[in-house]
């Protein structure tokens, strides 16, 4: 375990995990806000909704998983190499799984969601 307020990060964590269960709610404020007779303004509304879902189902997914490892003990550790995450890394994104190493070198599909 790591010298971390782990207080403020299981906060943190629930918090986030919370945000992503609202996505439906932000979605249709989204997109149901929008003048209906507008469709280029629609599909444009539309497409950042949905961008702003994926992140935030993204950063829910995994403050869960972060919440689990936390539960199990196995949290603040890299899942790929088990070193040690760097406490800064874990108060600036404290869902991330790996260290900063193992996380530029890995694919970067999620990085909008994980970057630290
Ligand atoms: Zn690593």
């Amino acid at each position: 375990m790591v010298d971390v307020e782990m207080t403020a990060v299981k906060a943190r964590l629930e918090e986030l995990a919370n945000a992503g269960s609202d996505v439906p709610e932000v979605l249709r404020e989204r997109i149901g806000g929008g003048n209906p007779t507008n469709l280029a303004q629609g599909r444009e509304a539309q497409a950042v909704a949905l961008e702003t879902v994926r992140v935030m189902h993204t950063l829910a997914q995994q403050a869960l998983a972060a919440l689990d490892r936390l539960a199990d003990g196995s949290f603040g550790v890299c899942l790929e190499c088990e070193t040690p995450i760097a406490p800064k890394r874990i108060i600036a994104a404290p869902w991330a799984a790996r260290c900063i190493h193992c996380q530029e070198e890995g694919h970067s599909s999620h990085s909008m969601a994980v970057a630290a």
